[in-house]
C-alpha cells in the first residue's frame, strides 16, 4: 500500500506538468481573439481625440486585449501614426499600426517578385516598399501604385497614364472618398484614382479596405483566423464591408462617418453599433 501512495506523489508534477500544458493549449485555441481598429472617426476626428478612445485604448492594454490599428492611410508610416497617438495621450508602438501601404508591399513582394514600380504617393508608402526591397523607377516600371499625397500634379499624373497606357499595370492602395466635410476634407485617392481611370480606360486593383487582400494580411499580421476577428469601424463602405467579405465580426461606431438613419440603406450589417468605442463592453458577447 505505501509504495503505491509513493508512487502516486511521485507522479504528481507530472499531472500538474500535463494539466498546464492542456490548459495552454485550450486557452490558445479557444480564447485567442484580436480588434482591428480603424484610427480616423474611431480614435480622432481629424486632428482631435474622440471622447473616451484614450480610456478605451488603455483599458484594452490593462486587460491584455490583442489589437491592431487598421489604417487606409498609406502616406503616413508608422512612426507617424505612433506620434498622432502618442500626441492624444495613446500610447502605443509601431507594431500596433497595419497600414494600406504594408498591405501594398506585402501583395507585391507575394505577387511580383523582382519588379519595378513607379509611385504617384509618399511618406509611407516609399518607405514600406522600399523596405521590402521593390525597385522604385520613373521609367517603364511594371506597375504604376497610387497612394495618398500632398505633393500631386497634373504632370505626374499625366506621367503615370503614359506609364499605364504603356503597359504598366495599376494598383492602388486603397480607395477612399473625400469626407466632404468643411474641416475633416481630404482629397482621398478615389479622386486621384478616377482621373487616371478615365484618361487610361483601365481601373486599379485596389489593396486597402475592403479588399479582402489587405483585411487578410492584416489577419495573418496579427496571427489570428477570420473567426477570431472583430473588426472595429466608423465606415460602413470600408470596415465593416471589408469584415463581411472576411467572416469578422464587425462593430460599427457612429462618431464618425456613418449615419444611423441610413443604415438600413446597405444589404450587410454590423454585429453591434455604438455611438463611440468607450461605450464597447468587454468581454464582447462572442468571445464567450
Ligand atoms: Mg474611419
Amino acid at each position: 500500500m505505501l509504495p503505491r501512495v509513493f508512487q502516486l506523489i511521485q507522479r504528481v508534477p507530472a499531472i500538474l506538468y500535463q494539466y498546464r500544458i492542456s490548459r495552454k493549449r485550450l486557452e490558445s485555441t479557444m480564447k485567442k481573439y484580436g480588434l482591428m481598429i480603424d484610427m480616423d472617426g474611431v480614435i480622432y476626428a481629424g486632428e482631435e481625440l474622440i471622447e473616451g478612445a484614450d480610456t478605451f485604448v488603455r483599458h484594452l492594454a490593462d486587460r491584455k486585449i490583442p489589437f491592431t490599428f487598421l489604417s487606409n492611410n498609406s502616406a503616413n508610416s508608422r512612426a507617424d501614426a505612433v506620434g498622432k497617438l502618442g500626441s492624444m495621450g495613446i500610447d502605443v508602438t509601431e507594431e500596433h499600426i497595419y497600414n494600406s501601404a504594408m498591405a501594398t508591399a506585402t501583395f507585391i513582394t507575394d505577387h511580383y517578385p523582382g519588379c519595378t514600380a513607379h509611385v504617384l504617393g509618399e511618406g509611407g508608402l516609399l518607405k514600406s516598399l522600399d523596405h521590402a526591397g521593390i525597385k522604385l523607377v520613373d521609367k517603364d516600371p511594371d506597375l504604376v501604385i497610387l497612394g495618398e499625397g500632398k505633393e500631386f500634379s497634373l504632370n505626374k499624373v499625366h506621367r503615370a497614364v503614359e506609364m499605364i497606357l504603356g503597359g504598366a499595370r495599376f494598383i492602388a492602395t486603397n480607395r477612399d472618398p473625400s469626407p466632404r466635410r468643411a474641416g475633416w476634407n481630404n482629397l482621398g485617392i478615389a479622386a486621384t484614382a478616377a482621373m487616371i481611370e478615365e484618361a487610361s480606360g483601365r481601373q486599379p486593383f485596389v489593396i486597402g479596405k475592403p479588399s479582402p487582400v489587405m483585411m487578410r494580411s492584416a489577419a495573418a499580421y496579427m496571427h489570428l483566423r477570420p473567426e477570431q476577428v472583430t473588426v472595429i469601424g466608423d465606415t460602413m463602405e470600408t470596415d465593416i464591408k471589408g469584415g463581411i467579405y472576411m467572416g469578422f465580426k464587425t462593430i460599427l461606431v457612429l462618431s464618425g462617418i456613418a449615419d444611423e438613419n441610413q443604415l438600413v440603406q446597405y444589404g450587410y450589417r454590423p454585429d453591434l453599433v455604438v455611438s463611440c468605442v468607450n461605450d464597447i463592453n468587454f468581454p464582447l458577447k462572442w468571445w464567450a
